[in-house]
């Protein structure tokens, strides 16, 4: 079976010739394992930090090895208790056709609940992410004004959705294209968006929420933090989730100029990682089954065919051409 792997370390920003598209065998089935024909992969920001050999919260693809990742497969043959031929699984060992892992690292889904891909955005670890940045770290209450960067991706439209069913008063949010931006108002229900690549953001955060703003996702960094911290309000809290706007950056980008703000506003500027929320899981799961039925939770996303065409999907949500969840279908 088919696998990618990490070829060569890029530095600034990755292209197709760091990585491989190789052959392995599968090995035969051991007490307790699961082979597993993967049918949707995910493809994800982060994917880009485990590229570097720097030290990060999750560990750097090895050089020369199958990479890994969030994936949902059909299980082939099993020898391990509580999985059947047929049955679909989530587990974290994509990029690859065919995965050989132990029962305990796949937990199998309710496939006619949702389609087989919702499990890797909305109704997985994306959606949480956006519940977790929300209700934790951005201690999220009823009628605060929500600002989201990164708006139109896995994380961002769920932010935005997923605020307003929990009481923001309104949900601003950016994203790179005249196209997103309307997906997000027409679509997503969002109040008011705009494009970063169309002015200065500090001048439309400053038009879209002339009091203010209480909270701000920060998916991007750079410019939106900076222009977010200048339209904090009183007790305004930012949640860090992701800074794509420097993954690819050589040097360290400079840091916002107006950190001072903070003072005044008595605002918090907090980092937080998904990985440590999954005690919120099966609470988040339940209501974004029930917000995906009744409407409040859309599940938009961008797919692209074919396993061989798995690092151009990834490439491409570095580059922006994913509405909602990326994902990639074999
Ligand atoms: P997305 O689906 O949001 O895809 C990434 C998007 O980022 C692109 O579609 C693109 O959209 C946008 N983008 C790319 N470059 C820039 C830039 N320079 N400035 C502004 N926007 C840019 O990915 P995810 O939803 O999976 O992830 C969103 C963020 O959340 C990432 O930063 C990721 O690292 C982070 N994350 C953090 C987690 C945590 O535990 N802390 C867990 C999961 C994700 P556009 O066309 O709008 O530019």
């Amino acid at each position: 079976a088919r696998e990618w792997r990490l070829r060569t370390r890029p530095t600034g920003w990755p292209t197709p010739d760091d990585f491989e598209l190789a052959e392995s065998e599968v090995p035969e089935l051991a007490d307790g394992q699961v082979r597993v024909r993967n049918v949707v992969l995910s493809v994800d920001p982060y994917m880009r930090g485990r590229m570097s050999a720097a030290k990060s919260y999750a560990a750097p693809y090895e050089l020369g090895e199958a990479m890994t990742g969030g994936a949902v497969g059909v299980v082939e043959e099993s020898r391990a208790d509580g999985f059947s031929v047929g049955d679909h699984v989530l587990h974290g060992l994509g990029w690859r056709e065919v995965a050989v892992l132990d029962a305990s690292e796949a937990r199998v889904l309710d496939a006619s609940a949702a389609p087989a891909s919702a499990y890797l955005g909305v109704l997985g670890m994306t959606g949480l992410t956006a519940y977790a940045g929300l209700t934790r770290t951005a201690s999220l209450k009823e009628g605060d004004v929500v600002f989201v960067s990164g708006a139109a991706g896995a994380v961002g439209g769920a932010v935005g959705q997923v605020a307003r069913a929990l009481g923001a008063s309104r949900v601003i949010g950016s994203a790179g294209s005249p196209e997103k931006v309307r997906h997000l108002t027409e679509d997503l229900g969002f109040d008011a968006a705009f494009s970063y690549r169309d002015g200065r953001v500090s001048d439309h955060l400053r038009e879209l929420a002339p009091d203010g703003i209480d909270v701000y996702f920060d998916n991007v960094g750079g410019e939106h933090l900076e222009a977010a911290i200048g339209s904090l309000r009183l007790g305004g809290r930012i949640a860090v989730c992701g800074m794509i706007s420097v993954y690819n950056d050589t040097e360290p980008a400079p840091g916002p100029r107006n950190l001072a703000r903070l003072i005044q506003t008595r605002g918090r500027i907090e980092g937080f990682l998904v990985g440590d929320h999954y005690d919120l899981a099966g609470e988040y799961f339940r209501r974004a089954a029930g917000w995906l039925a009744d409407g409040t939770l859309s599940l938009r996303e961008t797919s692209v065919d074919g396993f061989e065409n798995a690092v151009d999907a990834f490439l491409g949500v570095l580059r922006g051409e994913n509405t909602g969840k990326m994902v990639v279908r074999l």
